[in-house]
């Protein structure tokens, strides 16, 4: 068995390196150097550990093609948890040094504090973390991150992004859409109640706002994909950040859009913010945009005279169609970035 020097480069050009033998994966390698990725499913099927390999051979294991598009693979795109070394690797990471956790995920217990309905199938999740060692109950992760829960009872995990912000009561906001047959959400469905408590693992993820000076921020979201995108827009808000700033939020028909007063007051606050309603199948009085939040992205893009960054969340086909979009307008890769909500 021979091993391999891997060398990481973060988007703010920080490095960390480790060794991983021939049949180990670099997520797995990366984790017993105690350098903890941002990843999720650690099979394939998710997409969150998405790297470009710049210099060195390697195997790609099985994997899901919708979490790793082929134009993505075809440019050295690779997936973390399926990557094995045949030869030293330099890989660049998309994201900054601070999304990388030096030790251990943290798991802690959290109560549900509020479990509200908020449209078809769609619930809103509130938990309060337990003190921890110290007593202290804060809440930290940065916005666009998400938190994976454990399913009561059973040694399994789903992941949900977060849709508030960092706080010091400890809460915890998730958008949650009800899954058919879905395990965590049948327990959702039937079981869950206030005061009940749930395991917590994270926070994770390097989804999240780009510095990149005052360029225009272009928010899109499908169903809950809202949540990463509440969070972000909500920390701009709270930093008071100067970014233009547009949301472009969508569902196939009316009734399924929700969190419109919690935008709202996002407005009241961020008042350069505009959010721009869609949907796919309206009826005739709809005053919003008749349309997928693509549909609305791409005529807008052609009316840009600013590229702006593009941040993407929702299930794959609707980022796979923005991804194109932006493309096709000539905006940049490195200004396109993205969250898949794909199964477990
Ligand atoms: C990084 C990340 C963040 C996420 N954040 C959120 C979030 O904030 N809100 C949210 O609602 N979801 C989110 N998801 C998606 C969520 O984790 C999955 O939908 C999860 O599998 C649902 O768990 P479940 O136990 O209810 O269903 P499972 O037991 O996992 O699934 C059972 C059945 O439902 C189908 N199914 C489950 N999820 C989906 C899906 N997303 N699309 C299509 N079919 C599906 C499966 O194909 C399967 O047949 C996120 C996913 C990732 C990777």
């Amino acid at each position: 068995m021979n091993t391999h020097a891997i060398e990481l480069t973060t988007r703010d050009g920080q490095q960390l390196r480790f060794e991983c033998a021939d049949d180990q994966n670099l997520l797995e390698a990366a984790a017993s150097a105690r350098i903890v990725l941002p990843a999720q499913c650690g099979q394939g099927s998710c997409g969150t550990c998405y790297a470009d390999v710049t210099h060195g051979d390697f195997t790609l294991g099985k994997h899901n093609p919708s979490a790793l598009p082929v134009a993505d693979e075809a440019k050295g795109g690779t997936l973390l948890c399926c990557t094995f070394p045949h030869s030293d690797l330099r890989i660049a990471l998309p994201f900054d040094h601070d999304r990388i956790l030096i030790g251990e995920i943290k798991v802690r217990n959290a109560e549900i504090t509020a479990i509200d309905s908020v449209g078809e199938n769609t619930l809103r999740l509130e938990l309060c973390l337990a003190p921890n060692e110290d007593g202290g109950s804060v809440a930290e992760f940065e916005p666009g991150q998400f938190m994976e829960l454990e399913v009561p009872g059973q040694d399994i995990k789903r992941a949900y992004s977060l849709a508030n912000i960092g706080n010091w009561e400890g809460r915890l906001e998730f958008l949650i859409r009800l899954q058919p047959g879905g395990l965590f959400s049948t327990w959702l469905r039937e079981q869950a109640a206030v005061g009940q408590t749930l395991i917590v693992h994270g926070p994770k993820g390097a989804f999240g706002l780009s510095e990149s000076g005052l360029r225009p921020r272009w928010f899109v979201a499908g169903g809950t994909g809202l949540a990463p995108m509440l969070s972000m827009l909500r920390r701009m808000a709270e930093f008071q950040e100067p970014h233009p700033a547009r949301l472009y939020f969508g569902a196939n028909r009316a009734e399924e859009l929700f969190c419109q007063t919690e935008l709202k007051a996002l407005q009241a606050e961020l008042p350069q913010l505009q959010v721009i309603y869609c949907v796919w199948k309206p009826e005739d009085n709809w005053q919003g945009f008749s349309g997928t939040p693509v549909d609305a992205l791409a005529q807008d893009l052609a009316d840009a005279t600013v590229l702006p960054d593009i941040y993407l969340c929702g299930p794959p086909a609707l980022i796979d169609a923005a991804e194109a979009a932006a493309r096709a307008k000539g905006v940049p890769d490195k200004q396109v970035i993205s969250e898949r909500f794909l199964p477990a």
